[in-house]
């Protein structure tokens, strides 16, 4: 069901191919503006980055992590981006390829079968630090997920200088993963998954924490699997070379990855969101069956 690859180099950047007439106006992508964003973070020395980042890459409520402070209404002055309509937007304006992503998923999720009371999230689209319902967040604790306000924050450019630094290809695909991951948690939001997860005591590698992140993984899978399902959907047609990209960025965010570059060891009683086989095996899990109830990671005696 695989075109053969067709993704096109621009700028160094690969591309997914997208239905020129596809609507994506109604994905909701705002900018924070106003004073909320802060300078922008110089990113450098690789070791302390990836400390930084460890604790929450690719997560859910950083309110533990946070600086204090439960959300002002600075996010209210984020600011629509309404520039991008049509998939022939994103050509013109790369910038359009996120309101892309959120339309596809968005679309997938609101027709997906047996899915109760969906509700479609937005993302809001940072610079150096945002003021968010969980509290006041900088670029370093990467893309995450808030579930107080419900909103997906992403610094973008720092995310990509993030997959480069861990070694991952990127390229379209591997920014959509990240975001159908994101996307993932709001769905575990409205079931009532993460509740449940946050209230388990458990650490490490069987922990709660990790079987939530293996099944956001598993979510953004079968989003992968059904995005080309609507002809007239965003996302045109997606190719080996788009799956190869999406595994490849699940696996170099996996703990043992990480800590294997902090550290040299891995230490499972450490981790968080789950090996990069995990991570594989998850996202695969939900490519091949792209049946969201087949994501049930915690009824699974074996994770991977
Ligand atoms: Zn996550």
């Amino acid at each position: 069901m695989l075109a053969t690859p067709t993704a096109v180099a621009a700028k160094g950047i690969l591309l997914m191919e997208y239905n020129d007439n596809a609507d994506i106006s109604g994905a909701s992508v705002n900018r924070a503006g106003g004073g909320v964003s802060g300078g922008r973070i110089a990113v450098g020395g690789g070791a302390s980055l990836i400390v930084l980042i460890l604790a929450l890459i690719f997560g859910f409520d950083p309110s533990g992590l946070l600086g204090g402070g439960t959300g002002s209404g600075d996010t209210a002055a984020a600011n629509p981006v309404t520039s991008c309509t049509r998939g022939s937007d994103i050509a013109k304006n790369r910038d359009c390829r996120w309101n892309a992503y959120m339309a596809s998923i968005g679309q997938y999720w609101s027709g997906a079968p047996g899915f109760p009371g969906f509700k479609a999230t937005s993302m809001t689209i940072f610079s150096g630090q945002v003021s968010t319902g969980c509290g006041t967040a900088s670029s370093q604790v990467g893309p995450f997920y808030c579930p107080v306000d419900q909103v997906i924050y992403i610094d973008t450019a720092f995310t990509a200088q993030l997959l480069a630094q861990l070694g991952a290809k990127g390229g379209d695909a591997a920014e959509a993963y990240i975001i159908a991951h994101e996307y993932g948690h709001h769905i575990q939001n409205l079931l009532g998954t993460m509740a449940k997860a946050q209230s388990s005591t458990l650490t490490g590698a069987g922990s709660a924490s990790v079987r939530l992140e293996l099944q956001a993984d598993c979510y953004a899978g079968v989003w992968f699997r059904h995005s080309t399902d609507n002809p007239n959907g965003v996302v045109k047609s997606v190719t080996q070379d788009d799956l190869n990209r999406i595994i490849d960025a699940a696996m170099a965010v996996g703990d043992d990855a990480i800590q294997k570059m902090q550290t040299g060891q891995v230490n499972p009683e450490g981790w968080t969101h789950g090996s990069s086989a995990q991570r594989k095996k998850w996202v695969a899990t939900g490519f091949k069956t792209g049946d969201w109830t087949q994501c049930d990671t915690f009824s699974a005696t074996n994770l991977g």
